[in-house]
């Protein structure tokens, strides 16, 4: 099966398994597993803060910053399809008590003013008040989407102004940097906090951590345990995040260069259900609306073929490219993808 359901899917080579099999490890709910403590400072310093805590999802380290951000009652504003809110179950309502309200931008996108529009820093008695803004890069649903740097400044010094906090969930940020060219550290030098997974594009089993000054993160440590998330030996899968930063960041293009293949193919079928110049990573998010087959039977077209891929809603089906696609896993998918688009466009 060629599987482009998502970059999660990946196994860990047998280089990485050797790097985790070797790794120094102490109990870390003691801070005492060396590995994980020079990963944390390694990210901490990537991005250009003080301090990083190793949790094991995404959807934790998202939690953790901005619950750090956010009292119970108070707002976070984040777009409409980000993971935060679609994907995450009502986290954090549930362990946090926080309220969400949404804007909707093209691709997950956003513009400074738009957001700043919708904002309402010390509402006063009667009104939510907005505390902080979550940013995701690249964004998922929006087919990985690369956030415009401009935009981000932008809004990072409106709504600092205002007495507002950002986040950046970046569990995809890596493709944001490679695609965009911005450092990590000129992400970093914009949010108060950030998630980053080892387990997306970097190929890691598992991992993500959650960066930002020295006292939040110390107060996301005791919340990461009350979660019940305290780990113990996990340098062995911090092992696996430090081998990723090492040797998986740059390689990333190979990733967006295979996206952008698919894209043109599909693209050539019909312009109408992708616009491939618009795909800068590695994600390929098809737009079925104009023809009648479901994203769902598409979808088990393909796998009759040997190609796996998402139906993320009626319409939208989404293939993600990854660490192990292969060069036949790719000719396969620009055989079988376009043949079946033209079936299905001669059938509306
Ligand atoms: C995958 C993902 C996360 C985290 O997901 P986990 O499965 O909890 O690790 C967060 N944000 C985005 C945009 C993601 O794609």
């Amino acid at each position: 099966m060629a599987d482009f359901r998502s970059d999660t899917v990946t196994k860990p080579c047998a280089q990485m398994i050797a790097a985790m099999s070797s790794a120094q490890v102490g109990d870390d709910v003691y801070g005492d597993d060396p590995t994980v403590n020079a990963l944390e400072k390694r990210v901490a310093e990537m991005f250009g803060k003080e301090a990083a805590l190793f949790a094991p999802t995404g959807s934790l380290t998202n939690q953790l910053a901005i619950r750090s951000l956010v009292k119970p009652g108070e707002e976070l504003l984040t777009e409409l399809t980000s993971h935060i809110v679609r994907a995450e179950l009502g986290a954090g309502a549930t362990f946090s008590g926080i309220t969400t309200r949404t804007w909707e931008g093209s691709r997950g996108s956003f513009k400074a003013s738009e957001v700043m529009r919708i904002a309402a820093p010390e509402a006063g008695p009667y009104l939510v008040s907005t505390k902080a803004i979550a940013i995701e890069n690249t964004h998922n649903f929006g087919g990985g989407y690369v956030q415009s740097f401009d935009e981000i400044k932008k809004l990072r010094e409106a709504s600092s102004a205002v007495g507002l906090t950002m986040h950046l969930d970046g569990a995809r940020i890596w493709n944001a940097h490679v695609a965009s060219g911005v450092s990590l550290k000129d992400y970093g030098s914009q949010f108060d906090t950030i998630s980053i997974c080892f387990s997306k594009g970097l190929g890691a089993p598992v991992g993500s951590a959650v960066i930002s000054s020295a006292e939040r993160i110390a107060e996301s440590r005791i919340w990461r345990k009350r979660y019940g998330a305290g780990m113990r030996q996990i340098g062995f899968l911090a092992a696996a995040a430090n081998f990723a930063l090492d040797n998986n960041i740059s390689r990333l293009v190979e990733d967006h260069d295979k996206a952008k293949q698919i894209a043109n193919a599909c693209a050539q079928v019909s312009p109408e259900f992708i616009d491939a110049a618009g795909i800068e990573t590695n994600i390929v998010a098809l737009d079925l609306s104009g023809i009648k087959i479901s994203a769902a039977e598409l979808n088990a077209q393909l796998k009759e073929e040997g190609i796996l891929a998402s139906a993320l809603g009626p319409k939208f089906l989404r293939l993600v490219t990854h660490l192990d696609i292969s060069d036949s896993d790719m000719a396969k998918v620009l055989e079988v993808l376009p043949k079946l688009l033209k079936r299905a466009l001669v059938a509306k």
